[in-house]
């Protein structure tokens, strides 16, 4: 069954050889979709007969967000800690432990349960692809539990038993390591296609996160790392050195480690919901951009830092407060998220693509950071099938 989707306002395609600039911007488009691909794209006036037609009223449609940093496999929450941190007390990677505690004691159906809410969340404001790492669960069962019931939901999933130590090894960080290492790893990596780590004062060192990352490529997972969030460190080198698709926060960057990013394939991945979240400093995207490096936006939606599941909400704050356009923004949070997950079948609307799109209720994909807080989400469509 063909969809011809017609009437498209503004068409962000992501890709420069279908339009106008690095968003590939078409007016008065059309796209057909065929099954769950993009089967063609281009002026309205060319577009070619389909079985089904969905009328676009003029509006903007962009590919569907890809959320590449998401922790959303967790039971209960951390308002009070949240409400605490707001009225003056400051954060600390500690607070993990809590929903650690909480992860571990729900039953599989709440986990489940929980996921599902969350995704749901998340496609009903334009997102269509999202990963989703584990790291509460913090042993080996809870951790291959965590990922395996990601699995049945996204195919992008990540071994995160590095977020922070287990409270059983407080006193004993390197056995914890070489659990994470070991019999954990081996428990999980049938359930992951990444690994990542905590690299952080408080979490994991240097030679920590390399011991982490250098088991996880050698049982077949890729690397990505939290790497400079809270202070300055060796996570973005390392990401880098290592050939990670991502290293994820980049909040507190050093000229060496602005042009490593810039230099290596490694996607430098914004996540202001966690500044936003935490009354921190923002990255200084415009920086990176400048310099060069590969950007992606993401929520790091999670029950601790950024409780947001909202992309249009990270794009409007990375446009407000990190120096982006609203072009650049938008960019980052599809093709980025895609480059940041090594994904070329998403993240942009051509001949071939998933068909994966976010049809607004607004002329333009700038409304996105011209309208803060407002839901502007007409359709998604999901893989060809209309979802929202
Ligand atoms: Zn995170």
């Amino acid at each position: 069954m063909s969809l011809l989707i017609s009437n498209i306002g503004s068409l962000v395609t992501n890709d420069p050889a279908l339009g106008e600039g690095p968003l590939g911007l078409l007016a008065d488009a059309a796209v057909v979709v065929d099954g769950e691909r993009i089967a063609w794209v281009g002026p309205a006036a060319a577009a070619p007969a389909a079985d089904e037609h969905a009328d676009a009223g003029g509006r903007a449609l962009l590919p569907g967000f890809v959320d590449s940093h998401s922790h959303l496999l967790f039971a209960g929450d951390r308002t009070a800690e949240f409400n605490a941190r707001m009225s003056g007390r400051a954060y600390s990677a500690g607070g993990i432990r809590t929903t650690v505690a909480a992860t571990r004691a729900a039953p599989d159906a709440e986990l489940n349960a929980n996921l599902t809410r969350y995704l749901a969340e998340m496609l009903h404001q334009g997102t269509t692809t999202v990963e989703v790492k584990s790291g509460y669960g913090l042993s080996t069962e809870d951790e291959a539990r965590a990922l395996r019931i990601a699995a049945g939901h996204t195919a992008e999933t990540t071994y995160l038993g590095a977020h922070v130590v287990a409270p059983e090894y407080a006193d004993d960080p390197a056995g914890y390591v070489e659990l994470v290492t070991g019999e954990m790893l081996a428990a999980c990596a049938p359930y992951a296609r990444w690994v990542d780590v905590f690299c952080e004062r408080g979490a994991f060192d240097g030679d920590q996160a390399r011991a982490v990352l250098t088991a996880g490529k050698a049982a077949g997972l890729l690397p990505r790392v939290h790497a400079n969030q809270l202070g300055h460190g060796p996570g973005v080198q390392l990401a880098v050195e290592l050939g990670a698709a991502s290293a994820d926060h980049c909040t507190h960057l050093t000229d060496a480690d602005v042009a490593a990013l810039a230099d290596g394939d490694t996607v430098a991945t914004l996540l202001p919901g966690a500044e936003f979240s935490t009354r921190a400093p923002y990255p200084d995207g415009r920086r990176l951009l400048d310099a060069g490096a590969a950007l992606a936006l993401s929520t790091d939606c999670n029950p601790g830092s950024s409780f947001t599941s909202s992309m249009p909400f990270c794009v409007a704050v990375a446009v407000r407060e990190m120096g982006l356009t609203p072009d650049e923004a938008v960019h980052a949070a599809t093709a980025g998220g895609a480059l940041a997950l090594r994904r070329t079948d998403v993240g942009r609307i051509a001949p071939g693509a998933r068909a994966d799109l976010h049809l607004l209720d607004a002329p333009s994909h700038v409304h996105l950071a011209y309208r803060p807080g407002v839901p502007l989400t007409a359709a998604v469509w999901q893989g060809g099938v209309r979802r929202v």
